[in-house]
């Protein structure tokens, strides 16, 4: 394996380690301040999600993919692990009816989802939300939901033929937290650091399944490599790149390469092993929005409640005036970030009204929504030569699709309709729209086609007239539906490696 492979910095992994031997109890105060800087919480803005105090999930791709960005929120990530270190760990498969322009079907997924969440775990309950999206696993973990999400969990079950009516579908979050089985095998402490990272390594990160894979043999893992472009030959496939640190010129030879630099890396490399100049692909997106929400009823001392703070709740809404498709919505309850970005809009008043500062903080709920990528916007990755110096540039361009506000906007008006159902109201004014890409929840640059063309691959993630270079990332996913993404780009992956491991021509 082939990676850039940057790491958190030793001082805070050492920080890190230290807290993963002792209980949250016994962590010292300014120990845990240190891996919660970077994150300043805004009223207006959604803030870049660090890890441990640390950007280097995010650090020095822009430089070394040679990025040009233009009104986009996407990002690309050159650290071991890539993104699965700093992401929220939300895991719902496709439904059939927001896949219907792939090549291949929800079950001929099925097994690779169930794959895939034996190698991740997950929490997640065996409620109604499972009619809808199978769970894959016979025995998910269980997580206790904070008090306002239980408090939301019991208006809406209250209502529950309401809400079907209304064609809104609610249920426990899925997540890949690893919660407790009893003494023997521990799990998630409901310390409530999830947001700036788990210190216990409780939420699932690849970094984990690449320790596996190292500590199993017949693995190599060569780290500080940054892949530029792959060209194959009858026989293999040559890679070439740079080392990250020294820029030494590097040259790899193997039998069969599969990409997965995460949608824009692979894009780039796969354009400019084709020597695609200025030929734009367009990078579809899963438009993302945040809503503030208001709980009917106040949940006392929320601050100090032991819980996770990753989503707790989802709804779905499967209602064709809103969308043609699923509208996916996260719930999340109180977290400290919560907590600040409340004081941070109060101000001063936050010390003299610290009533004020309670009521909001015990009410106040975020939705994060996604909407499919038919109805988004979209980026337009374009890779350029300079003729100067002869570098490349990969310029990403927003494209915007006015649809996604109409959506929004009709499920805005929908839960505001619901309300009372839902046992929280919705805070229109506070509503962000993320800008293309924000939601990381992109790919489609190279799409799979039963027939593919040029700029398409096959049902193996190979582009056009190539048998031994397999893209297995976003970058293949014909569309973006908003059930989050990562367990199927995971699970399509897994079928890729089993077929092509299986079959080898
Ligand atoms: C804040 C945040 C929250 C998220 N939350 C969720 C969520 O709750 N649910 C969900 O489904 N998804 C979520 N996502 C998206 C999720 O993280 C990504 O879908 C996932 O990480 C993609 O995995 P990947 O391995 O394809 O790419 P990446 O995670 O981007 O990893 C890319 C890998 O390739 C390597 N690499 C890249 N380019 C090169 C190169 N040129 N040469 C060598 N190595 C290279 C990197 O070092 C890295 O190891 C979130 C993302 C973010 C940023």
């Amino acid at each position: 394996m082939l990676d850039a492979g940057i790491q958190l910095e030793p001082e805070r992994a050492r920080l890190v380690q230290a807290l993963s031997q002792t209980t949250p109890d016994q962590w010292p105060p300014k120990d845990v301040q240190r891996l919660k800087e970077g994150m300043d919480p805004a009223v207006s803005g959604i803030p870049q999600k660090h890890i441990f105090g640390s950007d280097y999930p995010y650090r020095d791709a822009v430089q070394h993919l040679g990025l040009a960005c233009d009104g986009v929120g996407l990002e690309a990530s050159l650290a071991l692990g890539g993104f699965s270190t700093v992401w929220g760990a939300s895991m719902l498969p496709c439904r059939e009816g927001d896949v219907t322009d792939w090549p291949v079907s929800v079950p001929q997924l099925a097994p690779h989802y169930q794959a895939v969440l034996e190698l991740t775990g997950l929490s997640a309950e065996r409620d109604a939300l499972a009619d809808l999206f199978p769970l894959y696993l016979d025995a998910p973990g269980h997580l206790e939901a904070s008090r306002q999400a239980q408090a939301m969990l019991r208006a809406m079950d209250r209502h529950r033929a309401g809400l079907r009516k209304a064609k809104i579908h609610h249920g426990h979050a899925r997540v890949a937290i690893k919660a407790a089985r009893g003494p023997q095998e521990p799990g998630c402490v409901y310390c409530g650091m999830c947001m700036y990272g788990c210190p216990y390594g409780y939420i699932y990160s690849s970094e984990q399944t690449l320790a596996q894979l190292k500590r199993a043999g017949d693995f190599r893992y060569q780290p500080d490599v940054i892949v530029r472009a792959v060209q194959e030959s009858a026989d293999g496939v040559r890679i070439s790149g740079y080392h990250r640190l020294t820029r030494e010129p590097l040259e790899f030879e193997a039998e069969r390469v599969y990409l997965a630099g995460g949608v824009i890396a692979t894009t780039g490399i796969l354009l400019r092993s084709l020597q695609a100049y200025d030929r734009p692909v367009p990078i579809k997106d899963s438009q993302y929005f945040l809503l503030p929400v208001a709980l009917a009823k106040r949940i006392p001392n929320v601050r100090h409640e032991a819980l996770h703070a990753l989503s707790q709740l989802y709804l779905e809404i499967l209602d064709p005036k809103v969308s043609p498709y699923t509208v996916h919505l996260q719930v999340y309850t109180y977290n400290d970030l919560i907590g600040r970005t409340v004081s941070g809009a109060m101000g001063p008043l936050a010390k003299w009204l610290p009533f004020l500062a309670r009521e909001l903080e015990g009410r106040l709920l975020l939705i994060q929504g996604f909407i499919h990528s038919a109805e988004s916007s979209r980026i337009v990755a374009t890779l350029r030569k300079n003729p100067a110096d002869g570098k490349d540039t990969l310029l990403l361009q927003a494209e915007a699709n006015p649809t996604a506000k109409t959506v929004v906007r009709r499920v805005v008006r929908k839960l505001l309709g619901q309300a009372r159902r839902l046992g929280v109201v919705p805070l229109p004014m506070l509503l962000q729209m993320g800008k293309p890409g924000r939601s990381f929840h992109s790919g489609g640059s190279f799409p799979m086609r039963a027939n593919p063309g040029a700029f398409e691959t096959d049902l193996c993630g190979r582009p056009s007239g190539w048998r031994r270079i397999h893209a297995v990332d976003a970058s293949i996913l014909p569309s973006i539906p908003a059930t989050t993404i990562t367990l199927t780009v995971m699970a399509n992956a897994h079928r890729i490696g089993w077929d092509s491991g299986v079959t080898s021509d």
